[in-house]
């Protein structure tokens, strides 16, 4: 089971490093690991540094099959 967040789910209007809408998926096999990697996503690519964690959590979702 995959757990993942989209990073423009939570940053509607985000730009990535290439200066296109951020399309960056954050992925992982718990709600922990997913905010972890886009924590790490936010801070290094958005310098955002606010605990976005129930943000993350609000647009996680399971992929089924
Ligand atoms: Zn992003």
């Amino acid at each position: 089971m995959v757990r993942f967040a989209r990073c423009n789910a939570l940053l509607s209007l985000a730009i990535n490093a290439s200066g296109k809408g951020c399309r960056y998926v954050a992925k992982g096999a718990s709600d922990d690991d997913v905010v972890k990697d886009m924590m790490e996503h936010l801070t290094s690519v958005h310098q955002v540094e606010l605990d976005m964690k129930a943000n993350i959590l609000a647009s996680t979702k399971t992929h089924n099959g």
